[in-house]
């Protein structure tokens, strides 16, 4: 198997009242972690899918317009708590990262990015064009800080898009996706309705398992299993209501068919404990 281990780490958090993220919820305030998978490839090195918070965040929303994100969105994160402080307790230096995978553009998934100056970056090309030509306003509402982005990030990146080779999937409804290895092991799918080139990640991992990453197409298990949509106030940072209700429903037929398949949300602590390393790590540092 290419893919050698597959884990979790939390990059920071926020909170949000429950009913906003899921209809039926209560008014209590509710963590909801940022996730980066971490994934080991006996040949091409370390991919990360999402980067989660840095303190980055912090210090690009000081002024506003940016502040306003801050402010409706309350962001915990300490130094020692970012993607690349992790790794390296866990003896992954910052080259050995070879790619980093991004879902989507909003803060909690790219505030890490510039931690990796030796890693290519993946994504959809239509994600990062849907928010880079913004006002500084538009794009706080968008949920985007450019300035969390290194100055090569153009550069460095690997944009997919219509005119990139697709390949089947295997997990009906879900039909294609890029084979960003060549070996489909590590494959992105896209997942609509979230942003604008919303992507999720298929793995196969070792053991036969497959994880299917989903990012933010829900913010808990619970949402497509109970068919539960976020409130309409998400409407705002949300490119399609009408398609993310849909790519909710896909999820749900999929974990029907095909109860093997993990799905994991970027946010959902039950999710999370769903994936355990492989090989513990020790530190070497
Ligand atoms: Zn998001």
């Amino acid at each position: 198997m290419p893919v050698t281990n597959l884990w979790l780490l939390e990059a920071g958090h926020c909170t949000h009242p429950e009913f906003t993220v899921i209809e039926g919820g209560s008014r209590k305030h509710v963590r909801f972690p940022a996730t980066v998978a971490v994934i080991e490839h006996s040949s091409l090195g370390v991919f990360l899918f999402d980067t989660g918070y840095s303190p980055r965040f912090h210090e690009q929303t000081r002024k506003l317009p940016e502040k306003l994100y801050a402010l409706t969105t309350p962001v915990f994160v300490r130094p020692e708590e970012t993607a690349l402080h992790q790794l390296k307790a866990k003896g992954i230096r910052e080259r050995d990262i070879s790619h980093v995978i991004l879902s989507h553009f909003h803060a909690d998934h790219v505030a890490g990015v510039a931690d990796f100056s030796h890693s290519t970056y993946v994504y959809q090309g239509i994600g990062y064009d849907a928010v880079s030509g913004l006002s500084s306003l538009g794009r706080t509402r968008a949920g985007f800080l450019a300035g969390l982005l290194p100055d090569d990030f153009n550069l460095r990146s690997r944009k997919l898009g219509a005119d990139s080779l697709k390949t089947g999937v295997g997990i009906a409804p879900f039909g294609s996706g890029w084979d960003i290895t060549g070996d489909g092991s590590i494959v992105l799918v896209d997942l609509p309705g979230h942003t604008k080139g919303h992507s999720g990640l298929l793995v196969q991992a070792p053991e036969g398992v497959t994880y299917f990453l989903v990012a933010d197409a829900c913010w808990t298990s619970r949402a497509y299993r109970e068919m539960r949509m976020p409130h309409p106030i998400t409407a705002l940072i949300m490119d399609s209501r009408s398609r993310y209700r849909q790519t909710l429903e896909e999820l749900q037929t999929l974990s029907a068919r095909r109860p093997d398949v993990r799905i994991v949300p970027c946010h959902c602590s039950e999710a999370q404990t769903s994936i355990q390393p492989l090989s513990a790590r020790a530190a070497t540092a």
